[in-house]
């Protein structure tokens, strides 16, 4: 059946069709096309079926990605979902939106003399089609366990535990502050990258999984909000995956005038405004119709915040980077869409000061020149003296990063140990500093990716059902002593 396979050299790479620039920026729908199933196929069988597959390598979840290839040319679809689901819990979700140029794709083989396999197109084509022919079932457990477990938190992390802790047969309810699941997958990521049916599919296979979801629920000390002790005394074990959402702050005059904006506050009013949701009388003001848009940063948030504002129908969007293209941590095919939908990117270039009364008027921003690398051997860069100069803006957006918040203090758990930079400290098995409570995905490894997420939380369900099995043999050991 191999002879299916190695076509790269007579097949070119395909990527599945683009919507056109001029089309996709009038609306928020995902800008690429589904493959058709020939072309599923043609381009599967474009792999060469390495030995050592570095595309599974470099896949934070080590997918069998060559095996999942040689069914899909093989036409064997069903076989080929089953494959890819039994390592990845939303293969669809990472096939739209991992970093494959970074990750799998980036290190197939045939990508240095022939373009790579288009492997995360057919990762999503395989389970867009499960889905469309009633492949996806809702898990069974062989048989139904008592213990309980809680999960804080609906983003890919919770979610993926979930799904790995329910088919032990584990009761599982998630909590999650939003009336929504899926974390930022839905309040972050805009939907030209990812439509949120594909997320609302998975949250009814959780829930006829029998998953128990208990949304507008935050855990805190806020009114309204449920005690992090009343969920532990509820749960045999807890998992924390709270993600982070702590803006990085820019110290420099005129950071507070109206105007200067955060890229998740931003995001989200876009994405509720999108659903339709109510929006306080600040979000409602952060739109970009009209506007002069400056978007600070050079991040996938960035990306995300320039391509939002071009939808919104920005007079222009402007994004500054103190480095240059080839050393900004976003992904090249994302700033190549933006540059296609209209973005202007500046680099070498950081802000100095916001300039204006109330509200920005301007940025003031000084010219960068390369410097020595840094001791993590990332290029340095220094201002140049006396290059300042402004830039107009009605609206500034600032992608900075995230940090955690401070859980320990928010929940009012001092037992609950942090890192240096404010994650969750855990051990080796995932557990944090208090006994029977988990966490995974951002709060752990800080702001990172959706496939991280999934792994995290697919390894911590391990985790915790060993911990739970071990305890309670524990305890009946005591019992018969
Ligand atoms: P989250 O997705 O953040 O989910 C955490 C959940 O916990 C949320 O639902 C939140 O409401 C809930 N929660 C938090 N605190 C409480 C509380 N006190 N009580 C109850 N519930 C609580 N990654 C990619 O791979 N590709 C991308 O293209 C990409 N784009 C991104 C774009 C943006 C704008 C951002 C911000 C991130 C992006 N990421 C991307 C990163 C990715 O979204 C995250 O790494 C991933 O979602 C982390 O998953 P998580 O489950 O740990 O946390
Ligand atoms: Fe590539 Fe992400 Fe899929 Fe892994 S999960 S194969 S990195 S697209
Ligand atoms: Fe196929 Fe590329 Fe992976 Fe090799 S590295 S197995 S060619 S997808």
């Amino acid at each position: 059946m191999t002879n299916k396979m190695l076509k790269f050299v007579s097949l070119s790479q395909r990527q599945p069709e683009k919507r056109s620039a001029k089309i996709r920026r009038a609306d928020f729908d995902e800008i690429y096309k589904k493959f058709t199933s020939d072309r599923a196929v043609e381009q599967a069988s474009r792999c060469s079926q390495c030995g050592v597959p570095f595309c599974s390598v470099y896949c934070p979840l080590g997918n069998n990605i060559p095996d999942w290839l040689m069914l899909t040319a093989q036409g064997r679809i069903e076989e080929a979902y089953r494959l890819s689901s039994a390592t990845n819990t939303f293969p669809d979700i990472c096939g739209r939106v991992c970093p494959q140029d970074r990750l799998c794709e980036g290190h197939c083989v045939v990508e240095s003399s022939f373009q790579s396999v288009t492997i995360g197109a057919i990762e999503r084509y395989i389970t867009d089609t499960a889905f469309e022919r009633g492949w996806v079932k809702p898990i069974a457990p062989v048989s139904e366990r008592d213990h309980s477990i809680g999960i804080i938190g609906a983003g890919p992390a919770g979610l993926a535990a979930a799904s790995r802790l329910r088919a032990k047969g584990f009761q599982v309810h998630i909590y999650d502050r939003y009336d929504r699941v899926g974390g930022l997958l839905v309040y972050g990521i805009p939907s030209f990258k990812l439509e949120k049916h594909n997320i609302t599919r998975w949250h009814t296979w959780l829930e006829e999984s029998g998953v128990v979801f208990h949304l507008g629920r935050g855990i805190g000390s806020r009114e309204g909000e449920l005690s992090f002790e009343e969920v532990r005394f509820r749960h045999n074990a807890i998992l924390i995956a709270t993600g982070v959402y702590k803006p990085r702050e820019l110290y420099i005059p005129g950071n507070y005038l109206s105007g200067v904006e955060h890229a998740l506050a931003y995001l989200i009013a876009s994405n509720k405004r999108t659903f339709g949701e109510h929006l306080s009388s600040h979000a409602s003001r952060l739109d970009a119709k009209g506007k002069s848009v400056v978007v600070l940063g050079g991040g996938d948030t960035a990306m995300d915040c320039v391509r939002t504002a071009i939808r919104q129908g920005a007079a222009s969007v402007k994004c500054l980077y103190r480095r240059d293209r080839d050393n900004m941590p976003g992904s090249r095919r994302e700033v190549q869409n933006a540059e296609e939908e209209g973005a202007i990117f500046e680099w070498f270039i950081a802000p100095e000061a916001f300039l204006g009364q109330d509200h920005v008027k301007d940025v003031r921003v000084l010219r960068m020149m390369p410097g020595l690398p840094d001791a993590s051997g990332r290029q340095s860069v220094e201002p140049i003296d006396g290059s300042s100069f402004t830039i107009k803006a009605d609206l500034v957006i600032k992608a900075l990063g995230f940090d955690p918040e401070p859980l320990p203090q928010l929940w009012q758990q001092p037992e609950l140990a942090v890192t240096d930079r404010g994650t969750l400290y855990v051990d080796n098995f995932s557990m944090t500093s208090l006994p029977g409570v988990f966490a995974a995905g951002d709060i752990v490894r800080g702001a990172s990716l959706v496939v991280w997420a999934i792994r995290d939380g697919q390894e911590v369900a391990l985790n915790i059902q060993q911990w739970i099995e071990t305890n309670t043999v524990s305890s009946i050991t005591a019992e018969r002593e």
